[in-house]
């Protein structure tokens, strides 16, 4: 049997900040947090206390690391599971595993002083999926056991608990999961437009020495269409191009062979999965 400490992710300095584009989206979440941090507030207008946030949007867009930055903006103690970890596991481990997760929450919370606590799912359409079949049975009762532990929650005990769930894959999730007092508040973290591009490239090079002949607006045009991790990819891949030529910095030649590596990469991948 595993341990509960293994959900425990060590508190994170993952800032707002350090999200690049995503204004939209982190201005929702903000204002969601502040439902958790305003509690007396929210108290004297009657408003029901939010439980849980859903982030949809492709992968690699940063929506792991919202949840994180929501941890740090919050000074919320911080867990987080992946949906894939539920997979193929005996009618009834799965839901354990969902009371050792909150209950590890409150007691994470508890133990650091701090007043809330966010347990983030990511792939929560594995766990939260509409499906049929033999494993029906088994994901019924994690599923259900997860809609125990929202329903619940209260706003008047500390520590109070913000569930935030990731998926792309909106579509799937079982209508039980949507309903309100459950996660209903959806905030889309999509593919970043070129302004958004050019800050992510910013934020992974800010580390990193740059020739004179770099533009990061002309690498942010030639990657349309790439995630915030494909960017830091490109950023990554041209210190290393440098380093192999033995530059002292990164020139924008480096920046174009890791663009057409990254895009590349991204081809055979995909061919192999055909
Ligand atoms: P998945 O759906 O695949 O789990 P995700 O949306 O949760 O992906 P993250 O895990 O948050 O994506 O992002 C992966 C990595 O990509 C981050 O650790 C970071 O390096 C980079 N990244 C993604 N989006 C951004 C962004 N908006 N700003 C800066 N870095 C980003």
């Amino acid at each position: 049997k595993r341990k509960t400490g293994k959900h425990a992710v060590p508190v994170t300095n993952i800032q707002f900040a350090d999200i690049g584009g995503q204004e939209r989206a982190k201005n929702e979440l903000k204002e969601a947090l502040d439902f958790l941090i305003l509690k007396d507030k929210i108290k004297q207008y009657g408003i029901r206390p939010l439980k849980g946030v859903l982030l949809t949007g492709p992968p690699g867009t940063g929506k792991t690391l919202m949840a994180k930055a929501a941890a740090n903006y919050t000074n919320s103690a911080f867990v987080a599971a992946s949906g894939a970890q539920f997979v193929e596991m005996y009618v009834g481990v799965g839901a354990q595993r969902i009371r050792e997760i909150f209950k590890e929450a409150k007691t994470l919370a508890e133990k650091n002083g701090q007043e809330s606590a966010i347990v983030f799912i990511d792939e929560i359409d594995v766990i939260g999926g509409k499906r049929e079949g033999q494993q029906q049975r088994e994901y019924d009762q994690t599923l259900n056991q997860l809609l125990t532990e929202m329903d619940g929650i209260s706003t008047s005990e500390n520590p109070r608990i913000l569930v935030i769930a990731a998926t792309n894959r909106k579509d799937m999730l079982d209508s039980a999961l949507l309903r309100p007092g459950r996660f209903d508040r959806h905030i889309v973290v999509d593919l970043p437009d070129l302004k958004a591009r050019e800050q992510v490239l910013t934020i992974h090079t800010a580390n990193k020495p740059l020739a004179s002949d770099v533009s990061l607006e002309r690498v942010a045009q030639e990657t349309f269409g790439f995630s915030g991790a494909q960017l830091e990819s490109v950023a990554n891949e041209a210190a290393i191009y440098a380093m192999r030529e033995s530059k002292d910095k990164i020139e924008a030649k480096h920046f174009s062979y890791a663009v057409d590596k990254v895009m590349m990469g991204e081809k055979v991948d995909r061919e192999a999965n055909e």
